[in-house]
């Protein structure tokens, strides 16, 4: 006998196994026609949803649901099909899946949900970088491409001196040189890496002198225009991060200092470099 949830474990998140093995606990799943080789099933709860369960002509399994779910998440299991599942290998006599065929099968869990990655566009300041670093991993599809360090190594210096700025720099535009770098998969890790650098700059910034101030970041604006327009491809909107971290450093110096007209100037150059694209 087969279990037909071994068979579609593999499109099932490890959550949503034990929410319809809830369900099918709770009898909330309800088997109204089994043939052969499929069946088909009343799910209640606030609303009720029609499965159907079974296998294409050439022996995929085919399996649908009338919930928005699964509507949404095409071809994802929801846990009214998981529900139905079990019970329909419950009424075959089938065991339920072991715990470590869950484990092997179940597609793993995102590391971090949509909310996390909404605050982390909301607050790019604070945000947690790692969720960039991941974000692409996560989207269910990606290309093998290069795994790029967490920060440039000038971030472990206890001092900044401006030439740090330059070799950060450097070391940035070599991972982007990297074998298997790609400009989509690498970009929320390489912008990670950049925004770990402006960090770092911020931190020591009262180290610098002002003009050095100034030429740090003007040489980071620079980088940060070149980043976005040569190196990676924004279409999920990075460019938020490094921004947000370079108008913060602007601010820093337009709020805290007696600027000469020169200074000032430089500074208007540095915004117009920042959304110069
Ligand atoms: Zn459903």
């Amino acid at each position: 006998m087969f279990s037909y949830t071994r068979i579609i474990l593999d499109n099932t998140e490890l959550s949503i196994y034990q929410r319809g093995l809830e369900y099918v606990n709770k009898k909330k799943v309800k088997l109204t026609s089994i043939i052969n080789n499929g069946c088909q099933a009343t799910a209640s709860g606030s609303r009720n949803y029609e499965i159907t369960l079974g296998f294409s002509r050439v022996g995929s399994p085919k399996y649908s649901c009338s919930c928005p779910y699964f509507s949404e998440h095409k071809k994802v299991v929801c846990k009214h099909i998981i529900g139905t599942s079990l019970a329909w290998d419950r009424s075959r006599s089938v065991p339920d899946p072991d715990e470590e065929t869950l484990e092997v099968l179940c597609i793993p869990e995102p590391i971090f949900s949509h909310k996390d990655i909404n605050e982390a566009y909301n607050n790019p300041l604070t945000a947690n970088l790692d969720v960039i670093r991941i974000a692409a991993d996560e989207s269910g599809w990606s290309r093998p491409h290069a795994h790029l360090p967490i920060k440039p190594q000038v971030c472990n210096h206890t001092t900044l001196e401006l030439t740090d700025i330059n070799k950060g720099i450097s070391e940035l535009r070599a991972w982007a040189r990297k074998y298997n770098f790609d400009p989509y998969f690498c970009a929320g890790e390489i912008m990670a890496g950049f925004c770990e650098l402006i960090r770092f700059t911020k931190f020591k910034f009262d180290t610098l002198n002002l003009d050095d101030k100034i030429k740090a970041t003007v040489l980071l604006a620079n980088f940060h225009h070149e980043l976005i327009m040569e190196k990676i491809d924004d279409s999920e909107g990075l460019h938020e991060f490094s921004e947000t971290h370079l108008y913060d450093l602007v601010s820093e110096l337009t709020n805290n200092q007696k600027l000469n007209q020169t200074q000032i100037k430089a500074l208007e150059l540095i915004k117009h470099k920042i959304d110069d694209y």
